[in-house]
């Protein structure tokens, strides 16, 4: 290791004891954060707050293409500028905390998938030799390990530009990724298929991503997330 391990969080750098060196993060920080619960949507994985309720205010309003997801923590201030470091400041070593993390809270349900393969929601090629890096292909190589499933970074592709979403409605987010992504070659051979990404908002890029691969000849697309949004 060139540099010192720090944690995502805080910024600070971790000490180096022994015994606890697969340690990513400080444990005060860790216990800021939020992590999603068992009382969750059935369909996305978003937090939901009442015990009455199987799905998230989403979800009973829309069909979402993909089978089934999970997130890892909610999307709040706690972890904000973690994952806009991660993302734009080239902390790539967050990753193993991230992809260890969806490993250790939902690797019990995704084995339950049985996904033949991983993939990263893909960037556009352009916006990724710019960056260096796509850091849901960082977080999907993590979890590929940590799991045993082998990951195809190469398979789908975004093959334009897209707008950042956050400043986009429900409807400009399907115009923006309307033929965004396409797989690149055959996929026959995957009947099941985990896609990763480092945060679901609407799940509208998971289903634009499920769409292409059940186009495909893909029979079931179930999604994992470093950080989910909420879910009410
Ligand atoms: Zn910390
Ligand atoms: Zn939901």
């Amino acid at each position: 290791m060139l540099y010192p391990k720090k944690c995502p969080v805080c910024e600070n750098v971790l000490p180096d004891i022994p015994g606890r060196e697969g340690r990513n993060i400080c444990l005060k920080c860790n216990e800021k954060l939020h992590y999603i619960g068992a009382l969750h949507c059935l369909k996305c994985g978003k937090q939901i707050y009442s015990a009455n309720e199987e799905y998230c205010s989403d979800c009973k309003n829309k069909k979402h293409l993909f089978r089934q997801g999970v997130g890892v923590f909610s999307y709040d201030e706690n972890i904000k500028y973690a994952m806009y470091r991660f993302k734009y400041s080239n902390r790539r070593e967050y990753a193993s905390f991230f992809g260890e993390s969806i490993a250790s809270r939902h690797g019990h349900f995704i084995r339950r998938w049985k996904p033949q393969v991983i993939i990263p929601v893909p960037m556009y090629r352009f916006k990724y030799y710019q960056r260096g890096y796509n850091q849901a292909g960082l977080v999907a190589d993590v979890l590929g390990k940590e799991l045993g499933i082998p990951v195809e970074h190469k398979l789908l592709i975004r093959s334009r530009q897209t707008r950042a979403m956050k400043e986009l409605n429900e409807e400009e987010r399907m115009k923006n990724l309307q033929n965004a992504f396409k797989i690149t070659t055959n996929i026959v051979k995957y009947k099941k298929i985990l896609l990763v990404d480092d945060i679901y908002t609407t799940g509208s890029t998971m289903d634009a991503c499920s769409e292409v691969l059940l186009e495909g000849g893909a029979e079931e697309i179930y999604c994992a997330s470093v950080c989910i949004g909420n879910g009410f």
